[in-house]
C-alpha cells in the first residue's frame, strides 16, 4: 500500500484567474481568544462556532493532504488564539509527517507561548510569529481588555530558548494609540531577535471600530522611523510574502504589510481554512466553501481535490484592492455590519485568523 501522506503528488497545481498559485494555506484551530483586541474583537458579546463543528486533527491532516497535491507547500497555523487548542504540538507533529509542506509557521498572541514553546519546537514547528502592538502595560490592558503583557514577553522570550530561529513581531499601527511606540518595537525586536513587521489597521470583518483617520499609513511609519534612523533601504526581493521589508543603516531590517494604503491582492497565493472546515479564498470573502460536509461524508480524496481545483480555478478575488476603490468615492466605511457578523462568525477575523 502507498504511504498516505507521501505518495507522489500526480495532481496539477491549481491557479486561479488570474494566474495566481494556491501555495499558503492559513488553518484556524479556533474561533476562541483569550484576549480582546479593539481591532479585532471590540463587541461584548460574541456567537461561537458550535464544538462538534470543529475539525479533528486528523480532518485537518486530511484536508491539508489534499490541499498540498494541489500545490500548497506552506502552511500557518492561526486562529482565534491558536494556542488554546488542546495538544496543539500533536497536530504541529502531524502535518510534518506530509513531506510536500515544507513550511509550519504560526501565529499567536503569545500569552501561552511560555508554556508550550519547547513542546512546539520538538513537535517539528518551524516558525513562530508573535502578536505585539504594544509593552506598555496599561496600554496593554487598554488594547486587549487583559492584564497580560507580561506573560506576552516571557512567551517571546521562550521562543530562542526553545530554539527557534527567525522569530517575527507583528504590531498592528494605530494612529494614536501606538503609533509613538515604533522605535521601541523595533529596538526591543533587535534585543530579542525578531524581525518586527507594522501592520496597516485593516477594514476586514469583525474591524467594527475601524475607522480612517485610525490608520496609521506605511508612510506614516516609514516617515516615524526616518526620523530616529535615517535613511531607509528597500529590500528588492521576489516574494508573495504580504510584507515589503526595509533595511536601517545599522542592519536591522523590519517590513510593512500595506494591505489598506497599498493593496498586493496580484501576488496573493493565500487561503484561509477555518477552525469548522469552510473554505475561504480571500479575506473579505463574504462567502466560502465548505470542505467539512463532504469530508465527513466520507467523500474520496479525488473529490475534495476537484472541489478545492474548481475553487480555486474560479478565484477573482481582490478584496483589498476593492475596497480600496471605494475612496475614490468617499464610501470606505465599517464592512461588515454587527448583526451580519451575529448570524454568520464566519465573516469575523477571529474565525478566519488574519
Ligand atoms: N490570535 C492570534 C494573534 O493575534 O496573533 C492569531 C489570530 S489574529 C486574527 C492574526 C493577526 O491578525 C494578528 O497579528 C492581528 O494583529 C491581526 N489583525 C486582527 N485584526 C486586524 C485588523 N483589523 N487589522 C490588521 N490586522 C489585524
Ligand atoms: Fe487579538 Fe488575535 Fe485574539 Fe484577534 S484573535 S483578539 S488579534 S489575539
Ligand atoms: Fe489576498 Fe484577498 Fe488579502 Fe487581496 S485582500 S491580498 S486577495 S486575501
Amino acid at each position: 500500500m502507498s504511504d498516505p501522506v507521501n505518495k507522489k503528488n500526480t495532481a496539477m497545481a491549481a491557479s486561479d484567474t488570474w494566474g495566481r498559485p494556491l501555495k499558503a494555506l492559513r488553518i484556524s484551530v479556533t474561533d476562541r481568544c483569550n484576549l480582546r483586541c479593539q481591532y479585532c474583537m471590540p463587541e461584548e458579546n460574541y456567537v461561537w462556532l458550535p464544538r462538534e463543528t470543529l475539525l479533528t486533527f486528523e480532518e485537518i491532516v486530511t484536508l491539508t493532504r489534499v490541499f498540498s497535491d494541489l500545490g500548497v507547500d506552506k502552511v500557518r497555523i492561526t486562529g482565534g488564539e491558536p494556542l488554546l487548542r488542546k495538544d496543539l504540538s500533536t497536530l504541529i507533529r502531524m502535518l510534518r509527517q506530509n513531506n510536500r509542506i515544507s513550511d509550519v509557521a504560526l501565529t499567536t498572541n503569545g500569552v501561552l507561548l511560555n508554556e508550550q514553546a519547547q513542546a512546539l519546537f520538538d513537535a517539528g514547528l518551524h516558525r513562530v510569529t508573535v502578536s505585539l502592538d504594544t509593552m506598555k502595560p496599561e496600554r496593554f490592558k487598554a488594547l486587549t481588555k487583559r492584564d497580560s503583557v507580561e506573560q506576552v514577553l516571557e512567551g517571546i522570550q521562550s521562543v530562542g530558548r526553545a530554539g527557534f530561529k527567525g522569530l517575527k513581531i507583528d504590531t498592528v499601527a494605530i494612529h494614536g494609540y501606538n503609533d509613538d511606540e515604533l522605535v521601541d518595537l523595533i529596538e526591543y525586536g533587535k534585543h530579542v531577535s525578531a524581525e518586527v513587521r507594522f501592520i496597516e489597521y485593516m477594514d476586514v470583518g469583525g474591524a467594527t471600530d475601524w475607522s480612517a483617520d485610525k490608520v496609521f499609513s506605511r508612510a506614516a511609519i516609514l516617515q516615524t522611523l526616518k526620523q530616529r534612523y535615517g535613511a531607509i533601504e528597500p529590500i528588492e526581493e521576489e516574494s508573495s510574502a504580504p510584507a515589503q521589508r526595509f533595511l536601517l543603516s545599522d542592519g536591522t531590517t523590519f517590513g510593512i504589510i500595506a494591505s489598506t494604503t497599498t493593496p498586493f491582492c496580484a501576488t496573493c497565493d493565500r487561503s484561509r481554512l477555518t477552525a469548522d472546515g469552510m473554505w475561504y479564498l480571500c479575506l473579505y470573502a463574504k462567502t466560502g466553501i465548505d470542505l467539512r460536509q463532504p469530508l465527513r461524508s466520507s467523500t474520496s480524496d479525488q473529490d475534495l481535490q476537484s472541489r478545492i481545483r474548481s475553487g480555486w480555478e474560479s478565484r477573482q478575488d481582490r478584496g483589498a484592492e476593492e475596497r480600496k476603490e471605494l475612496e475614490r468615492v468617499n464610501s470606505r466605511g465599517r464592512f461588515i455590519e454587527i448583526d451580519r457578523l451575529r448570524q454568520d462568525p464566519h465573516l469575523e477575523m477571529h474565525a478566519r485568523g488574519g
